[in-house]
């Protein structure tokens, strides 16, 4: 047990982007440091804490070095209302560059935050290269946070490098990915807008590349059994150092409590109790393995159209299924409406209207399968509980997402979305309800292919438990890190 001594002396911040699902990892990791005794100080803004702060109070009652560190959102000198300092569901597309804005005017704050805290090293989000500098100039290591998976990272990187989508004829004739340890296809359609055609945002992923290279190191909220090919072809392509601590979801919310309260804004949590209570009292009266789950993540809100299609391929498919609804603003919602009366009376479906106690529902027995939009959270997090899913990617690395499980892995059913789109836009396509039902049917059924599927997502759910136990994958790598910044924050001390 000699590497799980004390290390009270080792100080860390932890800077999470301002977004819940790039914020609920993060803390979750920074969370683990200070479970190894690590003490550890979280930078945020105050709106933005109010999503976390309550596990982060209960660890402090469980006696863990760890605390938030709250800084004051400009909303009003960069023309925002009071408390709009996310980017989330409903932030308008003209509140973007904002946003940003005010990260930008908090920069200075955060560097002098970093001296005055006396940090030996920094946790950052991806989207704050400028941290590398700030590190650099107190002489302190910076670590970056990677909120996807290696296969994504190098799949974005295999095809900045190699261009394969300039060598066929047309957007939906498909290629191969170079390069990588599968043979992984997809088509021009479905790469992000920015590595077809130039952006600006292109240019902040290079920055961000940029910075990754000069950083000490990459974490990820992965494991070693899911997808350590990729891992290490992955640190080979960057020449950086990267370790899996995941799955960041189980191992630092084991008890129910944190489970329960894990994403959700305060604010939001009065009547959310009862409300999740029935829904879980609702899985509890089903057999096991017989539910679906359905759910796009955090950051999405289908028009109408799709709505309906989602609503005709769950009632017609015969499953019991709960599903997860963000309607949006402005569309008439009758049919949605009527459609909840009707499951509701059958007592077939249950619809969530909102945020959902996702952890705990994805660990109930009588959930047997997922449709996910393939955000790297949700994927993690089924991974763990031991679900197949259907997949549905949509925006951001989604689709890579999907090579992942449909390709890699085998325990996903393509949908068979055609076309990326940009998050907040729903683009041309409708997937259609025959499209959904054919992948739900595979997903629940019970023909060879989907009973193989569905066992090799359990094997990696016992995998998963195994990482983040003693001598795991993920635990070695944890304690293997923080050992490391021990010995670089001795070396600065005795001046090496
Ligand atoms: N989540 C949740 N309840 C919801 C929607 C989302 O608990 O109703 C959590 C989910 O468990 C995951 C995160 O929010 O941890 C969503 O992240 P993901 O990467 O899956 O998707 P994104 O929100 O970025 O599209």
């Amino acid at each position: 047990m000699a590497m799980e001594k004390e290390n009270h002396e080792l100080r860390a911040i932890f800077v999470p982007f301002l977004s819940t699902s790039h914020i609920i990892p993060l803390v979750d990791m920074a969370r683990l440091f200070a479970m190894h005794d690590v003490d550890v100080t979280i930078l945020t803004t105050s709106h933005n804490a109010t999503i976390f702060q309550k596990s982060i109070d209960l660890d402090s009652a469980r006696g863990r070095p760890i605390r938030t560190h709250c800084l004051k959102f400009p909303a009003s000198m960069v023309g925002l209302p009071a408390g709009v300092e996310a980017f989330n569901v409903d932030t308008r597309k003209d509140m973007l560059p904002k946003i940003f804005m005010g990260l930008a005017i908090l920069q200075p704050e955060m560097e002098s935050l970093f001296q005055q805290l006396n940090a030996d090293f920094i946790v950052t989000d991806m989207f704050y290269p400028w941290s590398v500098d700030a590190a650099a100039k107190l002489g302190i290591p910076r670590i970056m946070f990677h909120g996807a998976s290696y296969l994504a990272r190098s799949a974005l990187h295999s095809v900045q490098h190699y261009k394969p989508y300039l060598k066929v004829d047309s957007d939906s004739e498909k290629f191969v990915l170079p390069g990588l340890p599968h043979e992984l296809e997809m088509t021009r359609l479905q790469l992000p807008d920015w590595l077809r055609e130039p952006n600006g945002y292109t240019h902040l992923m290079e920055m961000i590349r940029d910075s990754e290279r000069r950083s000490y190191g990459s974490v990820f909220d992965s494991f070693y059994e899911l997808e350590g090919e990729y891992l290490d072809h992955y640190k080979k392509a960057m020449g950086t150092k990267s370790w899996s601590l995941g799955p960041v979801s189980m191992w630092a919310n084991q008890d129910a409590a944190d489970k329960a309260g894990r994403g959700q804004a305060k604010l939001e949590q009065k009547g959310k109790e009862e409300e999740d209570s029935g829904c879980l009292k609702w899985l509890h009266s089903k057999p096991e393995n017989s539910v679906l789950y359905v759910s796009f993540g955090s950051m999405s809100k289908f028009p109408s159209l799709q709505l309906v299609e989602i609503a005709q391929a769950l009632e017609d498919s015969g499953h019991d299924f709960m599903w997860v609804v963000k309607k949006k603003d402005g569309e008439d919602g009758s049919f949605l409406e009527e459609f909840e009366k009707r499951v509701k009376a059958s007592n077939k479906g249950y619809l969530i209207w909102g945020w959902a106690p996702q952890l705990l529902i994805l660990e109930n027995p009588a959930i047997g399968g997922i449709v996910t939009h393939c955000g790297w959270n949700t994927v993690m997090e089924s991974v763990n509980a031991g679900l197949a899913m259907a997949t549905w990617p949509m925006f951001a690395e989604q689709f890579f997402n999907e090579k992942l499980l449909v390709d890699a892995l085998k325990i996903g059913v393509a949908v068979g979305v055609k076309e990326w789109r940009k998050w907040q836009q729903f683009g041309e396509e409708v997937v259609k309800k025959d499209q959904i039902a054919k992948a739900i049917a595979l997903l629940m059924g019970n023909g060879e292919e989907s009973v193989e599927m569905r066992r090799r997502a359990r094997e990696l759910s016992d995998a998963a438990k195994r990482a983040i136990k003693f001598g795991g994958s993920s635990h070695t790598n944890l304690l293997q890190l923080i050992q490391e910044l021990e010995s670089l924050k001795l070396d600065r001390i005795n001046g090496k």
